[in-house]
């Protein structure tokens, strides 16, 4: 709007105000608070549109988007699962605290009991001395002993001349400790890992290539995280998708100057599973492509070495319903379930997307998304597969018997 318009009118509006005391205001409510825009325009902040080309700011001071709180009024059927219709593998555990002791383990069995989780892989990246202490523990608990397996970590510091055979070498005493895979592969790979020389550690780098390949012969699935989802590494402002999250946790943020973007880590990470496509990759959080299934699904049709787990992406899954459900029924043989954050009053919000068709309920975790989700209503065989038959299939480790066929 040009300057002299907008004077104009702020002028009109001062006259007007003056001479009829606000009485022809209260007569057409808000008509002295609308401001016009141009197609194609957003309307000022603190304003909202309310005709096509037309805004307007709330007589009320808006609240912040902590305290907008409504309760919905919408009346229709609502089925909170508590337990998983079929047995589940968490392929993405981290029960910190519960490993320490066959006490712990057993209260932890507990709750998994409750939850039908049979089994969970904890994925803390635990090598040498620590995972035999774990793997200890865990044997000597006799209601847990067939419900808890550990992946082994990689340490990838200082890449370089000998580091090939030492990782092996390490890789292969942990898979006779009891390892059943490797993971989880923390995201400072490849963001910020360093070789030996001070370059930074690509996700591709063929330095790595006789882990992978080791990996391959022990038949050893790799769990990995690459990055971050795509908002955390762009300008923190009111149209970023996870501005209270960002604002909440700053140090999630990704900084440019500091780390690949985006897309360039993608690129290396789809890279390093071209390059090893008899080695067996479980993306995590759908590979931050949850949002983008397009973009995943040709990912997983170029790459039959890919898998992904949901681990902390149901707000994607479950935002949009019909999506999902066809993509879960397509790609059925090569997603995981997998919980991540260790909390137990979050999982049967995964079994109530999964399992149900419930519309327009809440997420366990408003700062990560500010929308409701939808129950994609997955048939028996497909949970089936996401749960535990997948998991069986690419983990040659897990106890294989007593599951339903
Ligand atoms: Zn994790």
């Amino acid at each position: 709007m040009s300057i002299f318009i907008y004077l104009f009118r702020t002028m009109f509006l001062a006259v007007l105000g003056a001479v009829f005391l606000g009485r022809s205001l209260s007569a057409q409510p808000g008509a002295a608070r609308a401001t016009s825009i141009q197609p194609g325009e957003s309307c000022p902040p603190g304003m909202t549109e309310i005709r096509p080309r037309s805004c307007m700011a709330p007589e009320e001071a808006a609240p912040s988007i902590l305290d907008y709180r409504p309760r919905s009024t919408l009346v229709v059927p609502a089925h909170v699962v508590k337990k998983a219709r079929y047995p589940a593998i968490d392929f993405h555990g981290h029960p910190q605290g519960m490993l320490g002791s066959v006490e712990s383990l057993a209260r932890m069995g507990a709750d998994l009991d409750a939850l039908n989780v049979r089994m969970i892989i904890v994925a803390n990246n635990v090598s040498g001395d620590a995972l035999k202490r774990t793997v200890a523990t865990i044997n000597s608990s006799p209601s847990m002993k067939d419900r808890v397996r550990v992946l082994t970590g990689i340490n990838f510091q200082n890449v370089g001349p000998g580091w090939a055979e030492r990782a092996v070498a390490q890789l292969e005493a942990d898979v006779a400790a009891g390892a059943v895979g490797i993971g989880e592969i923390g995201k400072g790979f490849g963001q910020s890992i360093r070789k030996a020389d001070g370059s930074r550690l690509t996700l591709d780098d063929p330095d790595l290539d006789p882990l992978w390949q080791a990996a391959a012969r022990l038949k050893l699935p790799v769990f990995i995280h690459t990055g971050d989802p795509q908002e955390f590494y762009k300008p923190v402002d009111y149209s970023n998708e996870r501005w209270l999250e960002l604002s909440l946790f700053p140090g999630r943020r990704v900084s440019p100057s500091q780390h690949p973007n985006f897309d360039e880590l993608m690129k290396e990470r789809d890279n390093l599973f071209r390059r090893n496509p008899k080695t067996t990759f479980v993306a995590a959080h759908m590979g931050w492509h949850a949002n983008d299934l397009g973009r995943l699904g040709k990912m997983l049709t170029e790459m039959p070495n890919v898998y992904v787990d949901v681990g902390a992406v149901l707000y994607d899954i479950g935002r949009q319903p019909r999506a999902s459900h066809d993509f879960f029924v397509k790609f059925q043989d090569r997603i995981l379930f997998g919980k991540d954050s260790y909390q137990p009053e979050e999982y049967p919000y995964y079994w109530r997307v999964l399992e149900t068709q419930d519309d327009y309920f809440d997420y366990y975790r408003n700062y990560h998304a500010t929308w409701k989700l939808y129950g994609i209503d997955l048939p028996d065989d497909v949970l089936k597969k996401v749960y535990y038959k997948n998991a069986l299939k690419i983990t040659p480790g897990l106890p294989q018997t007593g599951w339903p066929r």
